[in-house]
């Protein structure tokens, strides 16, 4: 088996996973909870009363749980994830936190936005797959599953794995960015959206998974954030290599007029993003009817498909 996949497996199945991810996996110091969305800067222009609105789980055992929206989400919590540890993460986005963006030259400041996305999805696909892994082993220690055969389970289980596998090897190029300092090996398209109020921040990486690319899907990092409140940057970041094909599957987006490419840019949002937050001002602007029909919307297309719905309303900014 190759040494690196057996290293990694190792790690899925060491139950504690609250390592850092800082390059070169050696760090041992315990995480912290860090901010995948800057909390002062971004979250000031949009939370009232220190809280902010997003999406929570709802367990409901007829139909499944479902996702609803999270109205009093405090700010200090609001994205935040157990993947660095606090010196870490100060270390590396430094950047971005203390010193005033420059988004239409500074390649390291547009490199970072992106690097939080992919660390933050590292973490979550790893903490995905080890919940499945416990779930899996425990079944085969009860008798519930057979260890040495097939089963529907241990097949899902060993989807997840891979699927890791695949995240890691990807987070590795952006580290490799990071510390040689190759910040143009990523490609970036910047949209600042004008005349725009502070509605929305986000910060997430997607696949689009029915392309193949070198022998795994392609992957988009997207940022989007009030500047100032009349200005909200977009920012899509991709490797180079993966950068024209995914230009071709955005551009409906780079070429719209401006009320069609907000409308494009919620839907993509709510069909492949989870990691954002809306300001309560805003959201509490919203007819019920827009509420029902939104959190539909982000319900339906959970697994990134786009669905039929009268969508005019579907408008996050
Ligand atoms: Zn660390």
């Amino acid at each position: 088996m190759n040494k690196e996949l057996k290293n990694f497996i190792y790690k899925v199945n060491t139950k504690d996973y609250r390592r850092c991810l800082f390059p070169g996996g050696n760090c041992q110091e315990k995480t912290s909870n860090a901010h995948s969305i800057q909390n002062s800067r971004i979250f000031d222009l949009l939370e009232k009363d220190k809280h902010l609105v997003g999406f929570k789980i709802v367990p409901k055992s007829k139909t499944g749980p479902y996702l609803d929206f999270d109205e009093k989400i405090s700010k200090n919590k609001a994205s935040t994830f157990q993947g660095l540890c606090n010196n870490h993460d100060t270390e590396i986005f430094l950047e971005i936190e203390n010193q005033s963006l420059d988004l239409k030259n500074n390649s390291k400041q547009l490199f970072l936005f992106a690097y939080r996305a992919v660390l933050k999805e590292m973490h979550s696909v790893m903490i995905s797959t080890l919940k499945t892994q416990s779930t899996f082993q425990k079944q085969v220690e009860l008798g519930l599953l057979p260890k040495n055969k097939p089963s529907n389970f241990g097949i899902w289980a060993g989807g997840w794995v891979s699927n890791a596998y695949m995240m890691h090897l990807y987070k590795k190029k952006y580290d490799q960015v990071y510390l040689n300092e190759t910040y143009k090996d990523i490609s970036h398209d910047l949209i600042i959206l004008e005349s725009q109020a502070p509605t929305i921040a986000v910060n997430s990486l997607f696949s689009l998974d029915h392309i193949t690319i070198r022998d795994d899907v392609p992957r988009v990092a997207i940022n989007i954030f009030p500047c100032n409140e009349s200005e909200t940057a977009v920012l899509f970041s991709y490797l180079n290599y993966e950068a024209s094909l995914i230009r071709d599957e955005l551009k409906e987006i780079f070429f719209a007029r401006p009320l069609m490419k907000r409308r494009l840019l919620s839907k993509l949002v709510l069909r492949n993003c989870e990691n954002f937050f809306l300001a309560p001002d805003y959201f509490e602007s919203w007819s019920n009817k827009k509420k029902e029909l939104v959190k539909k919307y982000f319900n339906e297309t959970i697994y990134g498909q786009d669905i039929e719905i009268e969508s005019s309303e579907i408008l996050l900014f």
